[in-house]
């Protein structure tokens, strides 16, 4: 890699990492809500493009961390039961 091309890279690199150490939650419009129908499948963890929603290991249903979650909805989109529901964020 040439040093200009370097450059650019690690200005990308230096993007990722703010948005990680920022609560970029606060950018949310609508809040996903997980409801009793979660059967932990899983699918909103594998596809939540954040990371901020999984299933715990213990109770069996997904768990958001609305710090980081962005309200992108993805998760409510690909539930294969309907589980995830929306709120207007206030
Ligand atoms: S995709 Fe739906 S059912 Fe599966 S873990 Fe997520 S919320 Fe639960
Ligand atoms: S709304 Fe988007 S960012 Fe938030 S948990 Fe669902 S997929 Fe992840």
């Amino acid at each position: 890699m040439n040093d200009e091309k370097e450059e650019k890279f690690n200005i990308g690199a230096h993007v990722y990492e703010s948005s990680e150490s920022n609560k970029t939650g606060s950018w949310r419009a609508f809040k996903p809500i997980v409801t009793d129908k979660c059967i932990g499948c899983g699918t909103c963890e594998k596809t939540c493009p954040d990371g901020t929603i999984k299933v715990n290991p213990k109770t069996k249903k997904a768990e958001i961390d609305y710090d980081y979650c962005k309200g992108c909805l993805i998760c409510m989109n690909v539930c294969p039961v309907k589980a995830i529901e929306k709120e207007i964020e206030k």
